[in-house]
C-alpha cells in the first residue's frame, strides 16, 4: 500500500464521548497522527474537505457472512466488503459456514487466501469448533477471532450432544483464550417441530425457533460455563427476552460473556414477516413488538454489547421458492445498518455515544481488535463520515452486495454514511466507491 499523509479538514469529530467542532484530522501511513481544533499549516500529500460533516469511528460488524469460494454466487469477498465500505463498516468478522467450511487450519488458509486480494475493508475470520479439539490451537495461531457454534443444527466440525460435550468445547476455546460465538437455539425443539410438520408455515417456523427455545439454549451454555468460568462466550443475535435476562444475570455474576442484537430484531416484528411471507424468514425469527422493545431496553441497560448485522446474502429464489424447511433464511444488512441506526439517533431512540459504543468501541474491545474502534492518535484511520441530516430511501437495487433485496426496502431514513477511510485510504468519497480492492487487511486478534 502507498504510504502517505492526509489532512481531513472542516469536520466534526466524535472524540472521547463528545463532538469536537471545527476539527481537523491528520493521517500518516494509515494512522491518525493528530486531531486538532484549528488547522495548523503543515505539508501533506492530500487534503480532503469534509464539508462540516461528522466523523465517527468506522463501524466494526462482528457477525457477517461474506460467503465466497463455492458460495460466491451469493456474495464474494469483494462484493461483501464493498457493501461494508458503502455502509460505513470498516471492519467485518466473517463466519465459517462457507463452502468448503472452515473446520481446521487448512480450510482456513484456503479461505484467507481467496479473500485477501479482494478486500475493501478489514476482515477477520472465525472457524467452526474443530472436530479434533487439539486443532483449536493451530487455528488460534493462524489468527482466527473465535469459534462459531450452532447449537440447533448439525454443522461441520465438533459434534456435541450433551452438556459434557459443551463443557469440552468451552475448555478447548478457553485454553486458546478465544471466544465461542453461540447461535443459541435448541436442537430438540427444532427437530421435533420439523418432523411433525414437514410442510410448515410461518407459525411452524416460529414454534421451531421460539423465544423459549433460545432461552433454553442460552441457559444450557450458562450451565456449562459454571464448570469453565474463564471461557469467553459471545451470544449472537439475541432476540428472546428470557435469553437476554439470563445473560444479564450471568454478566452480573461476573462471567466473561457478551452479546449482540441485530437491526432487524430491533426494528422489525413478526407482523412484517406475515406481510413479507417466506422472504421474511430469518433465524432467529422476527419476534413480537414487546420483544423488540425488550431488546431496546437491553441496550439502554447496557446488557447488549454490540449491534451486528448477521449479513446473510442469499439469492431471492433461495429465500422464496420451495418448502419451508428448504428455504434460506436471513437478510443482507451491511448497507442498511448505519442508515437505520443514524435514523434512530435522529429520532432519539439511540444516542450517538450508544451507537459508537455498540458498533465500534465494544466490538474492538470484546474481540481484541487492536488500535481500531476509536478516533485516537496512534489508532488506524478507519473513519466513517456521516451526514446526519441527509434523507435517503433504502433502495436494494443499488446495493453493492450481490443480494439486492432487503426487508427495509423503501424505508425513508435520515442520516447516511458519505465518505469512508480504511487504513487511512479513501474507499468511499461522497457515496462513490473510489478504490481498488486490497485496501482492507486481514486482521488477527491482539495484533495492531
Ligand atoms: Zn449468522
Amino acid at each position: 500500500m502507498k504510504l502517505r499523509s492526509l489532512r481531513l479538514k472542516n469536520c466534526k469529530v466524535f472524540h472521547r464521548g463528545s463532538i469536537v467542532d471545527d476539527a481537523e484530522i491528520f493521517l500518516e501511513n494509515g494512522r491518525i497522527t493528530d486531531i486538532t481544533k484549528l488547522g495548523i499549516q503543515r505539508p501533506v500529500d492530500e487534503t480532503f474537505d469534509l464539508k462540516g460533516l461528522l466523523v465517527i469511528p468506522g463501524l466494526i460488524d462482528v457477525h457477517v457472512h461474506l460467503r465466497g469460494l463455492n458460495l460466491a454466487y451469493k456474495e464474494d469477498y469483494d462484493t461483501g466488503t464493498m457493501a461494508a465500505a458503502s455502509g460505513g463498516v470498516t471492519t467485518v468478522l466473517d463466519m465459517p459456514n462457507t463452502n468448503p467450511p472452515t473446520v481446521d487450519s487448512k480450510s482456513l488458509k484456503l479461505r484467507v487466501e481467496a479473500a485477501e486480494p479482494k478486500l475493501y475493508v478489514n476482515t477477520g475470520f472465525y472457524s467452526f469448533v474443530p472436530e479434533d479439539l487439539t486443532e483449536a490451537s493451530k487455528l488460534a495461531d493462524a489468527g482466527i477471532f473465535g469459534f462459531k457454534l450452532f447449537m440447533h443444527r448439525r454443522m461441520p466440525g465438533y459434534k456435541f450432544e450433551t452438556l459434557d460435550g459443551l463443557r469440552d468445547i468451552l475448555k478447548a476455546v478457553s485454553k486458546v483464550d478465544l471466544p465461542l460465538l453461540v447461535h443459541a437455539e435448541d436442537r430438540e425443539v427444532l427437530e421435533t417441530v420439523k418432523s411433525e410438520n414437514p410442510n410448515g408455515d410461518l407459525e411452524t417456523f416460529e414454534k421451531a425457533l421460539s423465544e423459549e427455545s433460545e432461552e433454553k439454549a442460552v441457559k444450557m451454555v450458562l450451565k456449562a460455563l459454571k464448570a469453565v468460568k474463564e471461557a469467553r462466550v459471545h451470544f449472537c443475535h439475541v432476540s428472546s427476552i428470557g435469553a437476554l435476562k439470563a445473560i444479564e444475570m450471568a454478566k452480573a455474576s461476573g462471567l466473561p460473556i457478551s452479546c449482540e442484537v441485530t437491526p432487524h430484531h430491533l426494528l422489525l416484528t413478526r407482523e412484517v414477516c406475515i406481510r413479507l411471507g417466506f422472504y421474511g424468514l430469518v433465524d432467529p425469527p422476527l419476534r413480537s413488538k414487546e420483544s423488540s422493545a425488550g431488546l431496546w431496553s437491553g441496550i439502554k441497560r447496557g446488557v447488549v454489547d454490540c449491534i451486528a448485522t448477521d449479513h446473510a446474502p442469499h439469492t431471492l429464489e433461495e429465500k422464496t421458492v420451495g418448502t419451508l424447511w428448504s428455504l434460506k433464511t436471513g437478510f443482507p444488512g451491511l448497507e442498511t445498518l448505519l442508515p437505520l441506526m443514524l435514523d434512530c439517533v435522529n429520532k432519539g431512540r439511540l444516542s450517538l455515544s450508544e451507537l459508537v459504543r455498540l458498533t465500534a468501541h465494544n466490538p474492538a474491545k470484546i474481540f481484541r481488535i487492536v488500535d481500531r474502534g476509536r478516533i485516537e492518535v496512534g489508532y488506524w484511520a478507519d473513519l466513517t463520515v456521516v451526514d446526519l441530516k441527509k434523507e435517503a430511501v433504502i433502495e436494494p437495487s443499488s446495493f453493492k452486495s450481490k443480494a439486492k433485496h432487503s426487508p427495509f426496502e423503501g424505508w425513508r431514513v435520515r442520516g447516511v454514511p458519505q465518505t469512508v477511510f480504511v487504513n487511512g485510504e479513501p474507499v468511499v468519497l461522497e457515496g462513490e466507491l473510489v478504490c481498488k480492492p486490497g485496501v482492507g487487511r486481514v486482521l488477527k486478534p491482539g495484533v495492531s
